[in-house]
């Protein structure tokens, strides 16, 4: 159980009058807890959200040595405010930080510290239909030293952003770029890992497939470039003759909090679930001979997210007729009444705060 001091924000921020958006405005508070070699995590506090003074030779800015987590608090039309699984973001926190060498946090602490500062600023969590209140933590190595090692200092930090509807016009398929030159990460590396220079890696591949007028680039893995791994920001689902079909977490994929929702779903709904490796070829074979008959993405962001469009080198595989297939629908419309209280949880993952 942390003992977290308050300094509030005195006066409050004004709220934000125009669209939302995602990731721009923050709310009044942040929430930060210092980690010294010898005296571990310390002075657990919220303060009035502001700039951070590190040295520049702080190790995060050099090697690296960074994580984040992502979740959402969502409030109900009677004003309740909830969280999704956190005590999931939690578990992953200290599977990313095992990887990169930084403390573990327990995993109450974690909850308790979202929890505590969401309720601080819950008049920022909005309530239109489809929006919610963003949450990152994330930690950095501030030890000032040039030297390749774990830092002996680090700072934990979670800040919050109000942000807006994803889909304003119900569930939008994307198109998609499946990546056959770059790739993301290797089994071994930190792939399943939830940090920084996953996405430092990314962003060549992600811009080449911009330029091609596709919204996200479909990963293949390091190796052989020919087994499917995840998109952007999120898994990735197929249903091909009937049956739901997922990479399985290898090592290199990152394990998604929404996968596991949408594999807990489909289970209980009785379909047939597959994870496995699922190779490039197999999809343009499934394509081709018209099994593959739905397309979607996962993650915390924007829940589900259909893919209309697929291509790989030469092939542009149009799927569900570029439309929105049932299952995505039907997973969005779940997960998401779920999450803001609109649906019975019979699963234990919306807790409120
Ligand atoms: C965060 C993330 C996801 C999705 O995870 P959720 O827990 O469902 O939000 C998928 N892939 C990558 C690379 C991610 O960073």
């Amino acid at each position: 159980m942390l003992n977290i001091k308050i300094t509030n924000n005195h006066p409050p921020k004004p709220k934000p009058a125009g669209p939302l958006g995602f990731g721009r405005i923050f709310t009044d508070h942040m929430f930060l807890m210092d980690y010294t070699e010898g005296q571990g995590w310390h002075d657990a506090r919220i303060v009035p959200y502001a700039d951070l003074t590190l040295s520049p030779s702080c190790m995060v800015f050099h090697y690296g040595q960074e994580m984040f987590e992502g979740l959402k608090a969502y409030k109900s039309a009677d004003g309740a405010v909830y969280l999704f699984r956190p005590d999931k973001n939690g578990e992953r926190t200290n599977a990313t930080n095992d990887r990169i060498c930084i403390p573990q946090i327990p995993v109450e602490d974690f909850v308790q510290a979202v929890s505590t500062l969401v309720n601080l600023d819950a008049d920022w969590v909005p309530t239109e239909p489809g929006t919610s209140l963003y949450i990152r933590p994330f930690i950095i190595a501030t030890e000032p030293f040039l030297g390749v090692a774990p830092s002996k200092n680090f700072l934990f930090v979670i800040i919050m952003s109000p942000s807006g509807m994803y889909y304003a016009e119900g569930l939008k398929p994307v198109g998609i770029w499946v990546e056959d030159e770059y790739v993301r990460a290797v089994r071994g590396g930190v792939g399943f890992a939830k940090t920084g220079g996953n996405y430092a890696a990314s962003m060549a591949a992600q811009q080449k497939a911009q330029k091609e007028g596709y919204a996200q680039v479909l990963w293949l893995d390091g190796v052989e470039r020919k087994y499917v791994e995840e998109v952007g920001a999120m898994n990735i689902f197929f249903k091909i003759g009937g049956k739901v079909v997922t990479p399985a977490l290898n090592g290199s994929i990152l394990p998604g909090i929404t996968r596991d929702s949408v594999l807990t779903l489909c289970r209980d709904w009785g379909l047939d679930v597959e994870e496995r490796a699922i190779s490039i070829d197999e999809l343009v074979a499934a394509q081709k001979s018209g099994a593959l008959e739905e397309v979607f993405g996962t993650g915390t962001a924007a829940v589900i997210t259909p893919v209309g469009r697929l291509r790989y080198q030469d092939d542009v595989m149009t799927i569900a007729d570029g439309g929105t297939g049932p299952l995505a629908t039907r997973l969005y419309e779940t997960v998401t009444g779920i999450q803001r209280g609109e649906i019975a949880d019979t699963y234990g993952w919306r807790i409120r705060v």
